[in-house]
């Protein structure tokens, strides 16, 4: 058995370490238009609305919806069963150009010391508005 102290100490390196990986990078980011590629939402195209680079999860509107049960509260004042999307690994979807609306891998580029991710088919920006 390990004193409490050393437990303690283990634990709050495991969060430590888990607070590191939020700043790893991933192939997508919030805000983004992706397509799942696997499970039961296959094919969908939608916005990412959430990712979780500590585990390697995104969340994408309206897809791998699950049925929840909801209690009514102060907050949600209808109960019943309601639909709310899972995070979907993130290997398991595409960026999709926003433009050509094509699935593509972007290319980047520096524009004034500013990386911007450009579709090779359409060469339109990604993150310029
Ligand atoms: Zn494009």
């Amino acid at each position: 058995m390990l004193a409490p102290s050393l437990r303690r100490s283990r634990r709050l390196k495991r969060l430590a370490e888990k607070e590191q990986l939020k700043f790893r990078r991933m192939h997508v980011r919030k805000g983004d238009l992706v397509r799942v590629l696997t499970g039961k939402s296959k094919g969908n195209v939608g916005h990412v609305i959430e990712v979780y680079p500590e585990d390697d999860r995104v969340l994408v509107e309206k897809s791998n919806l699950v049925k929840r049960h909801q209690r009514p509260s102060a907050k949600i004042q209808k109960g019943g069963i309601i639909e709310k999307e899972n995070p979907l690994h993130v290997s398991n979807v595409k960026l999709v150009c926003p433009h050509c609306r094509e699935p593509m891998r972007p290319r980047t580029e520096d524009k004034d010391g500013v990386k911007t991710r450009i579709c090779r088919s359409c060469n339109e920006a990604l993150d310029l508005k």
